[in-house]
């Protein structure tokens, strides 16, 4: 357990990852009903991008700190700004702290950390909102004792660090655990795109488990050498209006987000509903 978030905290993929976890967020509030989020790799909370780890890498400068605040923003970017610009100078919020920031008084949040440094600041971010919980664990494991959710609505994010080559199928296989015990929820599932036969394989798992409304969000910003270039989502069972404020997002942000030649976005439906 090497991985340390800090290092990429607000880069190109968080982008995109934290505005769509906003709008299927925002989509959850338009019904009064209450729902719960499971956030499985949650991460440290609050991330420094002044801090040793992010001037390390600067993707942070060639991510949140490119993204402008516009009139034309669809409504999920311009929340995703406002909260990622809420914290004191130089914060950038993980996971935990969007959805903290968008739980009404009956919604609830749970997020798991790992790591027992991350799950430490972890605990200590989440302390000023009453209905969000730090677990620490291995969210897999958590994750199927969580589900289905009292609240019978809700989203779960399953964000891993994909050190080990297993992961993706790890991460597939927990998707399809926990679609079994509650159909109904929306995931979203991150992953880099580095091992295209690894993906392919991992979402040949999800819809051979014959899971439908199946949506494929993916990004390449265009990065040259080693760094990352492009992540993609997998999106079970995504609101209604998710799928174009994602097209409207990925306008806006690739070009802000382009690094190079050959940056383009897309969104794909990999299974619909019959
Ligand atoms: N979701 C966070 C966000 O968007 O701000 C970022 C999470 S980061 C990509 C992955 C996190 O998972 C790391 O903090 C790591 O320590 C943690 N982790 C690794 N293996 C884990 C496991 N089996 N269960 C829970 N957390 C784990």
């Amino acid at each position: 357990m090497n991985y340390r978030h800090a290092y990429h905290a607000g880069n190109f993929a968080d982008v995109l990852k934290h505005t769509a976890l906003v709008s299927l967020l925002l989509h959850l509030r338009k019904k009064d009903k209450p729902f719960a989020v499971i956030d499985t790799h949650a991460g440290r909370g609050l991330y420094d991008r002044t801090g040793k780890e992010a001037e390390k890498t600067g993707e942070a400068e060639q991510g949140i700190a490119r993204v402008k605040d516009s009139a034309d923003n669809p409504q999920p970017l311009k929340i995703y700004l406002e909260i990622a610009n809420s914290f004191s100078a130089n914060m950038y919020p993980g996971s935990p702290l969007f959805v903290a920031k968008l739980l009404r008084r009956a919604d609830r949040l749970v997020a798991i950390e790992k790591h027992p440094e991350e799950f430490a600041a972890l605990a200590d971010a989440l302390k000023p909102f009453a209905n969000a919980r730090a677990v620490e664990g291995d969210g897999y494991q958590r994750l199927r004792s969580l589900l289905p959710p009292p609240e019978r609505r809700g989203l779960v994010l399953i964000d891993p660090p994909y050190e080990r080559t297993d992961e993706f199928s790890e991460a597939a296989r927990a998707l399809i655990a926990a679609h079994r015990r509650f159909a109904t929820g929306i995931y979203l599932l991150w992953y880099p795109l580095k091992n295209a036969p690894a993906i392919g394989a991992a979402i040949g798992e999800i819809l051979t488990a014959g899971i439908r409304k199946v949506l494929r969000v993916e990004m390449d910003v265009g990065a040259a050498g080693e760094r990352l270039s492009a992540s993609g989502l997998i999106v079970v069972n995504p609101s209604f209006g998710f799928e174009e404020e994602m097209r409207a997002a990925c306008n806006i942000l690739l070009p802000q987000l382009s690094q190079g030649a050959g940056a383009h976005a897309d969104v794909t439906w990999l299974a619909e509903d019959n």
